[in-house]
């Protein structure tokens, strides 16, 4: 589909399996005359398996400002341009906040293709109520400020979700056995890749599993709420 002349599409792709990249993305990726990119290398390989060989421009969080200022102007020679990040839905803890907000300030107009994220697809394997939930991004790596995050979750009555790394895991699921032995937590691990798994159990199950087998690769951490429905109670 032709883009009106001027158009931003923020555009979401795969967070691990090429497959999932629209049809609506992969038209207007190719219909692009620019590709702002978070790594024009990481996302030459999506790009490519699709056949597509738009240009493409860097756009990371530390050149966003010029960037955008840059991308302004090729916006108003009429050019169509599209911006992924390097998985999943862009701004969602990703860059682009900045983009989006200077070009539809600018009187530019915005689409948006969207797609996969790590954090609806974490949601929906969890099994817990979604009707609301706190997504609280990626935890803090300082310890005390990791309990703080943790604990101010562990008291909402939503369902919660972060970001975390693998590195941390095992030592975050101990903080949670310790502030609420009997919450229900999901690790979503690998999700859309060969070895998607979904990791079920209280923190000290949980912990007292991956401190055997370390957990490897990308990850999230799904909490259930403080008040769970009667289906979710042990
Ligand atoms: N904007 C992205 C999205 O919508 O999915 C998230 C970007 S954030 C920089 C990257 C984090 O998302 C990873 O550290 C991990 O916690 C999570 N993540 C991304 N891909 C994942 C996957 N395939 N499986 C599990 N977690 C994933």
């Amino acid at each position: 589909m032709a883009h009106t002349p001027g158009t931003l599409s923020v555009v979401s792709t795969p967070i691990g399996n090429l497959a999932d990249l629209s049809q609506r993305a992969a038209e207007c990726l190719r219909d692009a005359d620019l590709v702002a990119c978070e790594d024009t290398r990481h996302s030459g390989v999506l790009l490519r398996a699709h056949g597509i060989d738009t240009p493409r421009l860097s756009l990371h969080q530390h050149n966003e400002a010029g960037r955008t200022a840059q991308l302004l102007e090729d916006l108003r020679a009429g050019k169509h341009i599209a911006y992924i990040s390097d998985a999943g839905t862009p701004l969602v803890s990703d860059p682009g906040a900045r983009l989006v907000h200077g070009v539809a300030s600018a009187g530019y107009r915005v689409e948006v293709i969207p797609g996969p994220s790590a954090l609806t697809a974490a949601l929906a394997g969890s099994g817990f109520p979604a009707d609301r939930f706190y997504f609280g991004g990626f935890l803090p790596t300082k310890k005390a400020a990791r309990s703080r995050e943790l604990e101010g979750a562990l008291g909402r009555d939503e369902t919660s979700v972060f970001f975390e790394s693998p590195h941390r895991i095992v030592a975050t699921l101990a903080m949670v056995a310790d502030l609420a032995p009997e919450r229900q937590l999901v690790v979503a691990r690998e999700l859309t890749k060969k070895f998607e798994q979904f990791h079920r159990g209280t923190g000290g199950e949980l912990a007292a599993a991956f401190a055997e087998r370390p957990p490897k690769g990308e990850m999230v951490l799904v909490l259930s709420g403080a008040s769970p429905p009667a289906w979710l109670r042990r």
